[in-house]
């Protein structure tokens, strides 16, 4: 049985250690596509309470929302404490039930590159100063990052670990405007391929069941994806949650959920022609609360990982 290349043995090799990241959630970051910039609403799937810390945390922040032409950020120092309160409670909790070792800072929620320069500086700067952080992977959008925050991270990336996580989803315009996503494929391809060139990780995330996506189309993505030259994939199924467009189309029966027997097919398949040496860091997704409308396989992540591993044992992998 052949091992999948893993994040966590990527990181391991590397740092001789268990080293894990620290999901951080910063208030008045938003997205270009939900701020009216690119559009309004955001992708049809995006559920923005569905990410896992609370976005209110600081009060005062609460409608305040910075983009790339922000010209103060009164609340700059209000971010960085609440950076550094969410470091230190989620990373002393990791290394307490995990035994983590070392770090990595993950700014997850919403568009991590799309604040002021000098924002953006200040947080990275701090998170890369915590007491055993090794690196940052930063959470963004292809269309907003601009040449200045690239070639800054470019600089930090000769110190220390530096990733930025693109939301490909698709290689199809088409379904890029079904899911009302604000930019294009080869968009996505442009800053991937010069991210590399700079110097910088990029771990691309990929959606398998996108409307009207055959199977193919789905593979088609993910040959794609490794070929610009990602380091690291995260694969997920689209599910539907509460309060959302595809809510209202799945509701409408516009939008049927993959099921769980293509899913696995589909990944599989995507599994075995990824190059060997792109680590893979999630190969699932789900919600297990109300939020979530569909499917329901979609709400137990442990039977997920058990039918995974049974589906990947058949061709010889294991995740
Ligand atoms: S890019 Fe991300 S944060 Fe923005 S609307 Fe889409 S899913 Fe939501």
């Amino acid at each position: 049985m052949q091992q999948i290349y893993t994040y966590g043995g990527y990181l391991k090799e590397k740092f001789g250690c268990k080293v894990y990241k620290v999901g951080i959630n910063i208030s008045g970051f938003t997205c270009p596509n939900i701020d009216g910039t690119v559009a309004k609403g955001g992708c049809t799937f995006c559920e923005n309470d569905s990410f896992s810390a609370s976005s209110d945390e600081v009060k005062e922040l609460k409608g305040f929302h910075l983009n790339l032409d922000s010209s103060e950020n009164p609340f700059l120092e209000k971010q960085l404490l609440q950076l550094e309160q969410q470091f230190d409670a989620i990373s002393k909790r990791q290394a307490r039930e995990y035994g983590a070792e070392k770090f990595l800072v993950y700014f997850q929620s919403f568009t991590n590159t799309y604040a002021p320069f000098d924002t953006l500086k200040a947080l990275y700067e701090k998170a890369l100063s915590f007491p055993n952080v090794v690196g940052l992977s930063i959470g963004t959008r292809s269309d907003s990052i601009t040449e200045e925050t690239l070639e800054y991270l470019a600089e930090l990336a000769k110190e220390s670990e530096i990733w930025l996580e693109f939301g490909i989803q698709s290689v199809y315009d088409e379904t890029l405007e079904k899911i009302n996503r604000g930019h294009d494929s080869a968009n996505v391809k442009e800053w991937i391929i010069k991210s590399k060139k700079a110097g910088v990780n990029v771990c691309g995330h990929l959606i398998f069941g996108l409307a009207d996506e055959t199977q193919e189309m789905m593979l088609e993505t993910s040959r794609a994806a490794y070929e610009w030259g990602i380091d690291s994939v995260k694969y997920h199924p689209l599910y539907v949650v509460k309060r959302t467009a595809l809510a209202n189309e799945f509701t409408r029966g516009e939008f049927t959920p993959i099921s769980e027997e293509e899913y696995l097919e589909v990944l599989t398949k995507s599994l075995e022609m990824k190059p060997q040496h792109v680590h893979v860091q999630r190969v699932t997704a789900g919600l297990d609360d109300d939020a979530l409308l569909a499917p329901q396989w979609c709400r137990d992540k442990n039977t997920q990982i058990k039918n995974i591993n049974k589906a990947l044992k058949k061709v010889g992998l294991k995740y």
